[in-house]
């Protein structure tokens, strides 16, 4: 069975959604343009540039819209050629568009056993809209046709009152309970995540407590990671990296001040290196993903298949998706020498000081709006 080489996680700028959950993070950031932005590259170009070669082996590409991620018509196109080229893939979607579902159960059923769906449950809004029964029909769709997946809730203070009945009506559709993310609030200053807290009128104490009722292993580790600087030597750059699926730019992590271009020139080599000890977030924003996959070997977490799958309830349909979600980005890759460490940190570090202070004395700001920088 597969393991994965590297994880990538994929970003479609869409800002277009049929929900408007209070929560979201691009209504926090009044980012919500109800914009389809056009592809560059074409969905058979984009899984060639991705090719498990030219990858250094499988991969795990996590896809997420900025909005929803099944709006644009070529995600599945690009879902596909990613399974083609031997990959795995999962989606994150708010379950509502049927038609999407209908075109996904199409793909052909040898694929789809590398193909996970985390479907977001916004209760509120399906509720508002009448659209819980879809949102469940659409689940019982894929998993018809042995496509893994997660139901995973963002939890909110406004879906205190109805614990009981997400939790009943989960067990009822789904057999078990949702797995629950803690829910952030972001302080942006020039596209950079500034600072972070929990998006809650409660205390903290109150908000955990809730979201401890569902039983819930992502909860736990997302709560445990929430805010905790990392100092550690992590290998995002080289064992996992922050790919825009629309302009092919491959950072090596999401505050990393550098890009390379992967999808112009699909014959040049893709440039691995980690960025060690110079994590330039506040935290590890995506920890469920990152950490659990293993991007810091030094600190012992749980797979990330265990921090999703509800076994008892066969979430997790496929063996090839229990098998690579439960191992470790170690089992397929090297670690570094002492001396190649060394280089690494010190070359990040200085690449990011350097930076920082730019944008301090807004020299950033400048070369952005004369055009030498793109946004971050
Ligand atoms: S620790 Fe920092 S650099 Fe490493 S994956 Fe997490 S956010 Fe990225």
């Amino acid at each position: 069975m597969e393991k994965i080489k590297r994880f990538i996680e994929c970003i479609i700028p869409v800002s277009a959604c049929n929900l408007q959950c209070k929560y979201c993070y691009i209504i926090q950031q009044n980012d919500r343009k109800m914009k389809i932005p056009k592809l560059n590259y074409d969905p058979e170009w984009i899984g060639k540039a991705l090719s498990k070669k030219r990858m250094g082996g499988v991969c795990f590409f996590n896809i997420c819209g900025a909005g929803e991620t099944l709006i644009p018509n070529y995600t599945i196109d690009i879902v596909k050629e990613l399974l083609k080229q031997g990959h795995f893939v999962n989606i994150t979607t708010n379950g509502t568009l049927n038609h999407r579902f209908d075109e996904i159960v199409k793909i052909d059923k040898k694929l789809l056993k590398r193909l996970n769906i985390s479907f977001s449950f916004h209760y509120l809004e399906l509720k508002r809209l009448n659209l819980l029964n879809d949102f469940f029909d659409n689940i019982d769709k894929i998993r018809k046709v042995g496509i893994s997946f997660v139901l995973q809730l963002n939890l909110y203070d406004g879906y205190m009152p109805y614990v009981d009945d997400i939790k009943k009506i989960s067990k009822e559709r789904v057999g078990a309970y949702p797995q629950v993310a803690l829910t952030r609030k972001e302080y942006n200053k020039e596209h950079i995540l500034t600072k972070t807290e929990i998006f809650t009128e409660k205390s903290e104490e109150e908000y955990i407590k809730e979201g401890k009722k569902y039983d819930s292993p992502l909860f736990d580790f997302t709560t445990k990671n929430f805010n905790v600087k990392r100092k550690e030597f992590c290998y995002a750059g080289d064992w996992s990296g922050a790919l825009n699926l629309i302009t092919g730019d491959l950072k090596k992590c999401y505050a990393y001040p550098f890009r390379q271009n992967i999808f112009k020139d699909i014959n040049k080599p893709i440039n691995f290196e980690a960025l060690g000890k110079n994590c330039n977030s506040p935290y590890c924003i995506n920890s469920s993903h990152f950490m659990s996959l293993g991007v810091i070997p030094s600190i012992k977490t749980p797979t990330y298949r265990q921090l999703r799958d509800r076994p008892e309830a066969g979430w997790y349909a496929s063996d090839e998706i229990k098998t690579a979600f439960d191992s470790k980005l170690i089992e397929s890759n090297k670690e570094y020498g002492k001396l190649k460490k060394l280089k690494v940190n010190v070359k990040n570090r200085i690449i990011i000081v350097s930076t920082n202070m730019l944008r301090k004395l807004g020299i950033v700001k400048l070369m952005r709006k004369f055009g030498y920088r793109k946004n971050e």
